[in-house]
């Protein structure tokens, strides 16, 4: 059968990179039946036996760090440094779930006034993870860490333009010792995907990535009546109310917007300033975005490195210059380098209305939107209003004001005041609406994939 080929590019560059010969569907199927069969005696091993080894799984992405945040630069442009980051937030949520996970599964007793009764968690097979390479050994180790603790085994299809990444998270599983077959990654096309969820072997299926990716895996696993969770896409709204301090709103709203050049589903994507702050913030904003040079992502002093790819850097300027047309003022950026690679500068609009791209649509890209409101209310009213739910932000300097619109107004899986949102292998992590559907990380996360089992004893 035919082996697909996966070939990477330099974004920073463009010089083509390593190619890699992939699976064929039979091949990667005979890969999830191996994996299936693996999950017998994983889930029959002693949790603090799982525990030992993901501790190692840790230590081996500790050992590896240099090395694994080069490749991350070299196949999707991601600065060096932020790919240190990475690779250590995956080895601290490796470490977090070797030593919750035992809690967080414990049978929990339940008094019935007679028979023995508790609820048990137990694993439920082989859950097949469908991820984007904008994060990727974060997405990829945000689901592995809990998923394999609770016994499940896992099959990986990673986004195409990191197979190189994909086999070294792979090769993180091997040499900590896991057994054979409990972690494997398939190098396959995304229209392969529907065979896998179809096959008896997969259980259950998490996709992070794109609405489009997630409405066609939702599908396929409705039809097959296997679980799903659901990360996708988000247009973060930041709230800049009147007694905000400005001068730390820019700075907090230019981080939020700029979290991996803006590839990131909780990138703060608009910025709602009530009318009093509204031309001071954007000032400020523009000078504070225009702090985050383009430049060479292996060298420490960057603060934006190139895209993803040309083609999603094309699309950007799309979204930029459709928006420029419906009346968007340009405040900085905005303006294609003349060099190659996938380049993009920091930019900012304002006067961003409904009907314009940056607006509507979701800009994976270093692209601020500032949106002007009348009063509170209508900013609240402003952020609910897009398709999506996943963080949100409120900047004010009355803390409790802050927190009874994160805590009850902002309809977001995440809401943060005077902070920008970011994931923590603490907190559960997930959105609503077209944001999707089930959670991530913590007590919730290890929840999603297990068998909630009553058992009643006479
Ligand atoms: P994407 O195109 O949806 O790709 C994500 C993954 O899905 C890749 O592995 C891709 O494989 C696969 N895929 C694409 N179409 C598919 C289909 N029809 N059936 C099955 N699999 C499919 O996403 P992207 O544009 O690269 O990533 C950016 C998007 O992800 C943004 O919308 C972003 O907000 C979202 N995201 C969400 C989160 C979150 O936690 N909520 C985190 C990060 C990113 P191929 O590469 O082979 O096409």
């Amino acid at each position: 059968a035919a082996k697909p080929r996966f070939e990477t590019a330099d974004p920073a560059t463009g010089t083509p990179g390593r190619s890699y010969e992939g699976h064929s569907r039979d091949e990667a199927l005979a890969v999830a039946r191996s994996v299936r069969a693996a999950f017998a005696a994983w889930r029959a091993m002693p949790i603090g036996e799982r525990a030992r080894l993901m501790r190692e799984a840790a230590r081996v992405l500790r050992r590896r760090q240099a090395e694994f945040a080069e490749l991350m630069t070299a196949e999707m442009g991601k600065l060096l440094a932020d790919g240190r980051g990475e690779v250590e937030k995956c080895a601290f949520n490796c470490d977090y779930f070797a030593e919750h996970a035992e809690a967080f599964l414990r049978p929990r007793p339940v008094d019935l006034d007679g028979p023995k009764a508790f609820v048990t968690f137990n694993p439920i097979g082989t859950v097949l993870a469908v991820m984007p390479w904008n994060f990727p050994f974060w997405q990829v180790f945000r689901f592995a860490a809990p998923t394999l603790m609770a016994g499940n085994t896992a099959v990986l299809k990673h986004a195409s333009n990191v197979p190189g990444c994909a086999l070294a998270i792979e090769s993180v599983f091997r040499e900590a010792g896991f057994p054979d077959d409990v972690f494997r990654t398939l190098l396959v096309p995304s229209a392969d995907v529907k065979s896998l969820i179809d096959d008896a072997s997969i259980a259950a299926v998490t996709l992070t990535g794109s609405v489009e990716a997630g409405r066609q895996v939702a599908a396929a696993a409705g039809a097959a009546l296997k679980k799903s969770v659901l990360e996708l896409g988000g247009s973060d709204a930041y709230l800049i109310l009147e007694d905000a301090d400005i001068a730390q709103a820019a700075r907090v709203c230019a981080a939020a917007r700029m979290v991996n050049g803006g590839q990131s589903c909780i990138a703060g994507k608009r910025f709602v300033a009530v009318r009093p702050v509204r031309e001071a913030f954007e000032r400020a904003l523009a000078a504070e975005m225009a702090t985050y040079v383009m430049g060479d992502p292996r060298d420490p002093v960057t603060k934006l490195g190139p895209m993803e790819s040309v083609k999603a850097r094309d699309r950007i300027h799309d979204q930029v210059r459709r928006s420029v047309e419906r009346g968007a003022r340009l405040l900085t950026g905005g303006t294609v380098p003349d060099r190659p690679g996938a380049w993009y500068p920091p930019t900012v609009l304002a006067g961003v209305r409904p009907g314009m791209a940056v607006y509507d649509e979701e800009v994976f890209g270093p692209v601020a939107a500032v949106v002007e409101a009348e009063d509170e209310a209508d900013a609240i009213r402003i952020a609910n209003g897009a398709r999506f739910g996943l963080g949100s932000g409120v900047l004010t300097r009355d803390p409790a004001r802050g927190e009874r619109i994160a805590a009850e107004m902002l309809e977001a899986g995440l809401s943060f005041v005077n902070g920008n949102v970011r994931s923590d292998p603490r907190l559960p992590f997930g959105g609503i609406k077209e944001s999707g559907y089930g959670r991530e990380c913590s007590e919730f996360g290890i929840r999603e994939f297990v068998n909630i089992k009553s058992v009643v004893v006479h």
